[in-house]
């Protein structure tokens, strides 16, 4: 049998990796806590239609990028790839709307059947905000200037800009669609397969084409902005006016789409240059047409959607795991005692780490590797006093001391 190996697209986290994603996600959820956010977590498959309908059929995911299966009752049911759609399902499912407006912080895995590279894999995980319920371009200022502070606390912020479009409303996106479907019948020859299937359908998801090709053709477009009703006017305003309020500074542009089909008015995305051609870290937009589709009633909203693993590249050295109190004990009668500290020190609280074999010397190496703070040495002669040998390992400095008096001296070191 060949070495076991994980699916490929999907990573084990260890413990370093999984300390950055931990620094990543709880940064998020604190800084989320304080806008008022509360933290929802839905389940990792759907029926397949909670994913389909509302993504749209012409889009990236649901044509090439869905997990999905029949589970052995014949359920058609796929894990989710990405969280919008789950959690106003479970709003409509739990009957939230009549507790609007709610405020959404999740996160969690995502499965996209994607061709892997770095940042890009097939298990994935996201972090996610979403506000339900309020129409008003506040809540879309709202959404961006909490991921703004996050990106901000995690020290990423200065690295991305963000790009703001608007999408329009539905008298707009219908006269922008006409004009962008004339421009492209004229230069059927010049798009890509994908594009040419995309055109009659839903011609807007060809603007966000990675084609080279399609690329050019969307380079002298005709521009969304030309096409703007006054009410979608007035709200992209009102949006830029917020950001300019809170001195978020932004770069519009024109192309940025969204790649799903309930999208309107503001769409947004914070890039870096620091991830190739991965440089999305947080995306997301208004969503007032998702509710309706799914069968609830029509109600606005507005969310972003960021990746986990691309935020724990941009970050820092993993904050350090704590460090840990040795207990070491000198010969057999050590090791009753020795097991009994441990166990209280950590009911205390401390971290402790409790080697079961080897002599003082192989114990003493061990507890530098790990990177202990601190040793208490349990030896014969200082048990038969009572006491235990403190040994600081950062500085070599030593001293006895009673065993009662032990929990006040470590103290510090908790
Ligand atoms: P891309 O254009 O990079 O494919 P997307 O538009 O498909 O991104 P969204 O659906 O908006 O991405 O997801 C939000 C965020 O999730 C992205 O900005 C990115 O940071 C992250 N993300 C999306 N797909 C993956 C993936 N396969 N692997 C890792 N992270 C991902
Ligand atoms: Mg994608």
């Amino acid at each position: 049998m060949p070495a076991l190996q994980p699916v490929r697209g999907t990573q084990d986290l260890l413990p370093d990796e999984q300390r950055r994603h931990r620094a990543v996600t709880d940064t998020a959820r604190r800084i989320a806590e304080r806008y008022g956010y509360h933290e929802i977590a839905t389940p990792i498959f759907e029926f397949t239609e909670v994913f389909a309908r509302p993504i749209g059929e012409t889009s990236d995911i649901v044509t090439k990028e869905m997990y999905t299966f029949a589970d052995r009752g014949g359920e058609e049911v796929t894990l989710r790839p990405e969280y919008t759609a789950g959690i106003v399902r479970a709003v409509i499912s739990n009957g939230l709307t009549q507790s609007l407006p709610l405020r959404f912080f999740a996160s969690g895995p995502m499965f996209r059947y994607e061709r892997p590279q770095k940042g890009r894999f097939r298990q994935f995980h996201q972090i996610d905000v979403e506000l339900i319920g309020l129409a008003q371009p506040q809540a879309d200022v709202e959404v961006i200037a909490l991921g703004a502070d996050i990106l901000d606390a995690l020290g990423v912020l200065p690295r991305t800009v963000l790009e703001l479009n608007t999408l329009g409303d539905i008298a707009s996106r219908h006269a922008y669609r006409d004009a962008l479907l004339a421009y492209y019948r004229e230069r059927r020859a010049l798009l890509s397969e994908d594009s040419l299937t995309r055109l009659e359908r839903n011609p807007l998801r060809i603007l966000d084409s990675k084609d080279e090709g399609d690329r050019r053709v969307n380079a002298e477009a005709p521009s969304f902005a030309e096409y703007l009703t006054p009410v979608a006017q007035g709200f992209f305003d009102a949006v830029r006016a917020g950001l300019d309020l809170l001195g978020i500074s932004y770069r519009e542009s024109p192309r940025l789409v969204r790649g799903l089909d309930y999208y309107c008015h503001t769409a947004f995305e914070f890039v870096t240059t620091d991830l190739g051609a991965q440089g999305t870290v947080l995306g997301g937009g208004r969503y007032d047409g998702l509710m309706g589709v799914m069968g609830g009633p029509e109600t606005p909203g507005v969310g972003w959607a960021a990746g986990v693993e691309r935020l724990a590249l941009l970050i820092g050295e993993p904050p350090r795991a704590a460090r840990p109190v040795a207990v070491i004990p000198v010969g057999d009668q050590g090791e009753a005692p020795a097991l009994k500290l441990a166990h209280a020190l950590r009911r205390d609280g401390f971290t402790v780490d409790l080697g079961y074999s080897g002599n003082l010397a192989r114990r003493m190496k061990r507890a530098n590797k790990i990177g202990a703070r601190i040793a208490v040495i349990l030896g014969e002669d200082e048990m038969a006093r009572d006491a235990a040998t403190l040994r600081d390992l950062d500085t070599g400095e030593q001293i006895e001391v009673p065993l009662a008096a032990l929990r006040d001296r470590l103290a510090p070191f908790r």
